[in-house]
């Protein structure tokens, strides 16, 4: 039997940076992964996605050539080509994790694996032990009884970024992140989409004003965008599938060629000998502590399995402290409350912290500041004028509680903020912080600025 310091069950961006990093400290080794090294994330999640999401923006441009004094006839596009991109780039993606296992000496064991007590498991009927075992399985898309997946009419997330042929019409259910990053890009590619949303606003999770702002953005891009509305059943018995769909002012039937099932996800906990084990599962994830140990000595788990935000960043930086504190670092615990959450449609959604709501049920006192993209040179010139910075800050101490972003690139704008409230920095700071110009990220100090009585140009 192959024995190991640490086997780390699963090689998303949860299993194999949590391998890299154990394998730094020092530790044998080993990461099991049934089917591709990279997990969801590089092969059918994160990294897909944006390559899809690409074409989609390099396309608008083409569409919109004119808007920028550029001529251009008969833009069009080759959805297979898209996709087969799309597949490209998470096939390098999974080849580059390959290669950073070699480099980093750690085994990959290709197989199923199942733990078992004892600090061991079993990969496709053989054996290998560790001192640590971490189980980073992930999960896949979630199934409602309402919406059950067939892969053809009704699918999930991964045939939605495989199709064969673009649908002319999609359903697509549920607007968090994975829902409207889908609706915005077979909208661009010029399917005509719907999106269903039970929830009162679109991408509920976010500040209020975001949500408002982006359902008009996906209005005017002409998405139909269906609110405080579920769907009750689908009859697929035809050529394309109805849609009954219980909206505030009664039932309406939908007809589309596809529905888009993103309602969420469900671990993936069956069959890999928890029970056995006799580890602790609790509405659908396994309970750790701030160290990610379970409740059985020498068993952990990191990533999508264990509660809080499903993230790619999340599951590394879970994985990365939970070796660090097995070899006996000085480990901070992870601070849930400063992670940043991204949307890659168009425009795209960044946020860190609390929402205003939020900041005032917790009984803060407020200094809210907000500057639009219609007000930035950067934006103007780009011709991406849609969305705005919102910062939020408790009024009687100056800690930066919260700041959401709607507009183009402001994915990459975020850490800024993540970072100033990591380094616990006020709102003067950042604004003596000098931002370079002309350039998207000015949006931030001059949001500060105006949160502050000092914006400039507003
Ligand atoms: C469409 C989509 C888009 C997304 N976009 C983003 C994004 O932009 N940013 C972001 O931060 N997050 C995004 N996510 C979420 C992100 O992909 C996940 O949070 C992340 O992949 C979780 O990592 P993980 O390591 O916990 O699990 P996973 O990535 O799910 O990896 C788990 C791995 O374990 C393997 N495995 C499972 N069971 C076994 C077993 N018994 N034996 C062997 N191997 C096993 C699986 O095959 C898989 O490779 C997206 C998700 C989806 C679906």
């Amino acid at each position: 039997m192959s024995k190991y310091d640490i086997i780390v069950l699963g090689s998303g961006p949860g299993g194999y940076v949590t391998a890299i990093r154990a394998s730094q400290l020092g530790f044998k080794t080993a990461v099991v992964e049934k089917e591709s090294l990279g997990g969801v994330c590089l092969n059918w999640g994160c990294i897909p996605t944006k390559a899809l999401l690409k074409s989609a923006q390099v396309f608008d441009y083409l569409k919109h050539a004119e808007d920028y004094g550029l001529t251009l006839k008969d833009a069009d596009k080759d959805f297979s080509k898209v996709i087969q991109r799309s597949r490209g780039v998470a096939d390098g993606m999974s080849k580059g994790v390959q290669f950073l296992m070699k480099k980093n000496k750690i085994d990959v064991i290709e197989g199923f694996g199942k733990i078992k007590p004892g600090k061991k498991i079993d990969v496709d009927g053989k054996e290998y032990s560790a001192d640590h075992i971490i189980i980073a399985t992930g999960a896949r898309s979630r199934e409602l009884p309402s919406l059950k997946q067939d892969g053809k009419k009704v699918i999930g997330y991964r045939e939605a970024m495989s199709l064969d042929k673009q649908p002319k019409s999609m359903i697509v259910v549920g607007s968090g992140a994975i829902g409207v990053e889908f609706a915005h890009f077979y909208n661009a590619m010029g399917t005509e989409v719907t999106i269903v949303e039970f929830l009162p606003n679109l991408v509920p999770l976010e500040d209020e004003d975001v949500s408002k702002q982006f359902e008009r953005s996906f209005k005017k891009a002409g998405i139909k965008v269906m609110t405080s509305s579920s769907v009750e059943s689908l009859d697929t018995s035809g050529k394309g599938v109805k849609a009954k769909v219980k909206t505030k002012k009664g039932e309406e039937t939908l007809e589309a060629d596809i529905v888009l099932s993103a309602v969420g996800i469900k671990s993936n906990l069956e069959n890999i000998g928890l029970e056995d084990v006799g580890i602790v599962v609790d509405k659908d994830k396994i309970m750790v502590n701030d160290w990610y140990q379970t409740n059985i000595p020498g068993y952990y788990a990191i990533g999508d399995v264990v509660p809080g935000p499903a993230l790619a960043h999340v599951a590394s930086a879970e994985g990365i402290t939970c070796v660090e504190k097995i070899k006996g670092l000085h480990v901070e615990a992870i601070d849930y409350g400063n992670i940043p959450g991204c949307t890659y449609a168009s425009p795209e959604i960044a946020s860190v912290g609390m929402t205003e709501k939020q900041a005032k049920e917790a009984g803060y006192e407020l200094k809210v500041g907000k500057f639009p993209f219609t007000a930035s040179g950067k934006a103007k010139a780009a011709g991406t004028p849609d969305g705005f910075v919102k910062v939020i800050f408790d009024a009687k101490y100056g800690e930066w509680l919260g700041c959401h972003m709607i507009g183009a690139g402001v994915t990459d704008m975020i850490a800024e903020a993540v970072l100033g409230r990591k380094l616990e920095t006020t709102g003067h700071e950042v604004l003596k912080a000098i931002h370079p110009h002309p350039t998207m990220s000015e949006a931030v100090m001059e949001a500060v600025a105006d949160a502050y009585g000092e914006v400039i140009h507003l």
